[in-house]
This record gives C-alpha cells, sequence and structure tokens, in this order.
C-alpha cells in the first residue's frame, strides 16, 4: 500500500498539473475544475488513500459499488456517474453529493418524488449523449431544450448542469465539438429556464484536458489515476 500511495500522489500531481495547463490556455481559474476520481475498479482501501491523498471527491458507477464503498471510505463526497434504477434511489440518493446521470424523464420525475418526501431536492445533472453513439445513455440533444419547461416544477430536484460522455478517439482533439455541443445546450437551456445551470460534467482520462479548455467544471478521471492499483476488491 505504501507503494500504491506514492503512486496515486505522483498522479495526483500529474493530474492537477495538466488541469492547471488547460485551465491557463483556456483563461480559467484551476479552482473552478473539481477532479472525481472514479474508482469502479479499485478496492476501498485505494479508494480511502485517495482521499488521504486530497482528493475527497469520488465516482462510481454502479450504486451496489457505491453503497459498499461509501461504507468502507471515511471523508469521501461521492459522485454516481453511472445508471440509477429506479428501485434503488431511496437508498442511493442520501449518500452522494451529485448523481450526474440522470438519463431518462422517468428517472428525473422518480427523483422528483424522493426529494418531496424527504423534503430537500436531489442535486442532479442531466446526461445527454452528445456524441450520438447507440451503446451510450442520455437525452437526445434535440430533447434538452424542451426539458427545459418542465424543470422549474420540480421542486425534488436540483438540476445542476449538464453531463456527457465523448466517443473515445486516440486523437483527443476529436473530442472537442462532443464538449461545445454540451456547454451550448447548457447555455441555451440556462436562457430558456433562467436557473443557473453552473456544472459541466465532462472529460474522462483519454480527453480530460480538452473537456477543461471547453468548460468542463468536473471532471471524472479513473484509468489515468488507477491503472495497476486494483487492490483486493
Ligand atoms: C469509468 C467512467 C469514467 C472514467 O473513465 P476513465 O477513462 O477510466 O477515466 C468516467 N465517467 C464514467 C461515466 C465512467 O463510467
Amino acid at each position: 500500500m505504501t507503494d500504491a500511495r506514492s503512486v496515486l500522489a505522483e498522479r495526483l500531481a500529474a493530474v492537477r498539473s495538466r488541469i492547471a495547463g488547460a485551465c491557463s490556455r483556456a483563461g480559467r481559474a484551476p479552482s473552478d475544475v473539481t477532479l472525481v476520481a472514479v474508482t469502479k475498479t479499485v478496492s476501498a482501501e485505494v479508494a480511502a488513500l485517495a482521499v488521504e491523498l486530497g482528493a475527497p471527491h469520488l465516482g462510481e458507477n454502479r450504486p451496489q459499488e457505491l453503497w459498499k464503498k461509501a461504507a468502507a471510505v471515511p471523508g469521501a463526497t461521492w459522485h454516481l456517474i453511472g445508471h440509477l434504477q429506479r428501485n434503488k434511489i431511496d437508498r442511493t440518493a442520501p449518500l452522494v453529493a451529485l448523481v450526474h446521470s440522470v438519463d431518462s424523464e422517468r428517472l428525473l420525475l422518480a427523483l422528483d418524488t424522493f426529494g418531496r418526501a424527504a423534503g430537500a431536492p436531489v442535486p442532479v445533472l442531466l446526461e445527454v449523449n452528445c456524441s450520438g453513439e447507440a451503446s451510450k445513455g442520455g437525452f437526445d440533444p434535440a430533447a434538452v431544450p424542451a426539458l427545459g419547461d418542465a424543470l422549474a416544477a420540480l421542486a425534488g430536484v436540483s438540476v445542476r448542469g449538464l453531463m456527457t460522455m465523448a466517443a473515445y478517439d486516440a486523437n483527443p482533439e476529436a473530442t472537442r465539438p462532443t464538449f461545445a455541443r454540451l456547454r451550448a445546450l447548457r447555455d441555451a437551456l440556462r436562457a430558456r429556464t433562467g436557473l443557473p445551470l453552473p456544472e459541466l460534467s465532462m472529460g474522462m482520462s483519454n480527453d480530460f484536458e480538452v473537456a477543461v479548455e471547453e468548460g468542463a467544471t468536473l471532471v471524472r478521471l479513473g484509468t489515468v489515476l488507477f491503472e495497476g492499483l486494483e487492490g483486493d476488491r
């Protein structure tokens, strides 16, 4: 674990410096970008190391795995970044700071019902399929502006912005139009609803610098931090 600690410390420093470089190219402040360390491939012990090393925002794509790690990792702020089944809302929403992956109107309405009953709106992002890949979830970009009209009526959710995944491309520059598109959609939705919508969750290990240049406020990084550090799961 000592070894994992030093490897992870170095990788976190390298990633932070790459984020700072992208911010500087875009005239942004590095403090405007939150690093979400995606722990889905590593043990709770390795996830805990990330928190100890100053990366408290952790992301999981499967609710059950998030429940397990949330119980085992002290001091983390959790982000759900993968599909949430409606029957898992009750157990998941109380554990997470943000659900990045609201991918249907049905799920949005179910979260609204939960948030109303709980007396506290659930913070969420709407996942948009900007790349058009059939394998990826999320709202059709064409459907997003019309959704805006419904959002104001939802007292049980707090829609904080949008999330997307770019198609993998060996040349990260190829992802730029996907990220620019998400930002444009957010700007249009903001104009239509008057909601501040401050967050753009976009950028993974392969393409986070381009995403930051295009306005990402949350980058979701797994491989670049944790490759080879699986630990015992
Ligand atoms: C796994 C995952 C990531 C992290 O991907 P890497 O390429 O390993 O950085 C980011 N976002 C989502 C939704 C994921 O499922």
